[in-house]
């Protein structure tokens, strides 16, 4: 139980962040998977995870699985998460010229820490088998 409050509080900066994501738009789907808490509306254009809260308009295993990477990412950048992740993923989604958002280090990175792999078609799929779907 400490760990928990202890890691947190490591991400307070994006735990806050989310719980007001949360706050603004609550008149969505919410759901626990992986032990995180997924928000999902058809409204929301894309994904974004901020520490304990996901906020995405996916229905797809493979999304949520690379959200979760990202959770990961937040416990080991803890209050750099945001400046680390964040503002690289924002650039990202606003300036990325080759136009393949998943090639570079924080989504690869999130890929690998949520068991995203590259199947024989170059399709990403999950490899998560856990039962909480
Ligand atoms: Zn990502």
């Amino acid at each position: 139980m400490l760990k928990k409050i202890l890691l947190y509080i490591w991400q307070l900066p994006q735990n806050l962040l989310g719980l007001l994501l949360f706050a603004c738009y609550n008149n969505t789907e919410r759901f626990k998977y992986r032990g995180k808490l997924y928000q999902r509306s058809n409204n929301t254009p894309g994904s974004i995870s901020l520490g304990e809260y996901i906020l995405t308009g996916s229905r797809y295993q493979e999304t949520w699985d690379h959200e979760y990477g990202h959770t990961v990412q937040s416990k080991m950048f803890g209050p750099l998460y945001l400046i680390i992740i964040g503002l690289w993923s924002l650039q990202e989604v606003f300036f990325d010229r080759d136009g393949d958002y998943y090639d570079d280090f924080p989504e690869k990175q999130a890929d690998r820490y949520g068991g995203i792999v590259i199947d024989e078609n170059g399709n990403r799929v999950s490899t998560y088998v856990g039962t909480d779907v």
